[in-house]
């Protein structure tokens, strides 16, 4: 948090893919729980900062072991290997910061990276996304 908080670090929030905004249930980027942690599979698009930031939020559906499936947010530093850059995204106005794609391909994030609870991603993502006042093209400039 003080690195964020100082700046020193770019943050970014990873939540939409191609068929997934909107409807949050429709995401198929997945975390399967491994020994220590999670392991992230998946692709992400329109990420604010996703190429710099250091740290991203990413919100993905949990698959556990003998329990239903449910959607959580998980603290992922790109230091940690297994977060590819991917295209980035043209826009029409409003290009101060850069947005593109973030693909997770086996991409290791311990237990104690989960924000909040396993399963409560859904709460986690609507945290921030009411910190941004996300209208289609007009942020502030707050990331989460
Ligand atoms: C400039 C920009 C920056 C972005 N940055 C990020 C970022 O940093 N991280 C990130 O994760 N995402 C980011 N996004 C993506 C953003 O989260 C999604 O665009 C948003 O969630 C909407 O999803 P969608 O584009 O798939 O639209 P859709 O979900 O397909 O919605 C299309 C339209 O249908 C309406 N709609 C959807 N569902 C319903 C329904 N059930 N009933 C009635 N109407 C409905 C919507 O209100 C909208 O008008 C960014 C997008 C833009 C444009």
């Amino acid at each position: 948090m003080p690195r964020l908080s100082s700046g020193k670090w770019i943050g970014s929030w990873a939540l939409a893919e191609a068929e997934a905004g909107s409807d949050i249930s429709s995401l198929k980027t997945v975390a399967r729980q491994v020994a220590g942690g999670w392991v992230l599979k998946g692709k992400k698009q329109f990420i604010i900062n996703g190429k710099v930031s250091k740290l991203v939020v990413v919100i993905a559906k949990t698959k556990m072991p003998n329990k239903k499936e449910g959607i959580s947010a998980f603290v992922v530093e790109k230091c940690n290997g297994g977060v590819i850059i991917g295209n980035k995204d043209d826009k029409m106005g409003m290009r101060a910061s850069e947005i593109g794609e973030l693909i997770f391909k086996d991409c290791y994030v311990p237990s104690e990276n989960v924000l909040g609870q396993t399963r409560t991603g859904i709460s986690a993502s609507d945290a921030c996304a009411r910190g941004r006042q996300n209208s289609h093209g007009r942020f502030r400039s707050r990331n989460c």
